[in-house]
């Protein structure tokens, strides 16, 4: 169990896709803390492309920023982390 993040129970995006779970990334720098919804279907096909099972790909942090090489989009640092909520 990763202690930094709590909020991840599902462990795949498949998993995240049926429940209509909200997965959200949130920038750790102290100065910045920008956050957003990712697309999860959209993950999935980037996923597919890269010749994963993008419907069985697991959401642990290790695994989403190596494929998705993620960065925050408003100060372009990459420290960042993921929580996940109920959907509407
Ligand atoms: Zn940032």
């Amino acid at each position: 169990m990763n202690i930094d993040y709590p909020h991840i129970n599902a462990n795949t995006l498949g998993y995240l896709l049926d429940s209509g779970e909200v997965l959200n990334i949130q920038c750790r720098a102290r100065d910045c803390r920008h956050h957003k919804d990712l697309d999860v279907r959209w993950m999935i096909k980037y996923a597919n492309k890269k010749g994963f099972e993008g419907f069985n790909y697991p959401t642990l942090h290790k695994d989403l920023v190596e494929l998705f090489n993620f960065k925050c989009g408003k100060c372009g640092k990459s420290d960042i982390g993921f929580s996940q909520r109920a959907g509407k």
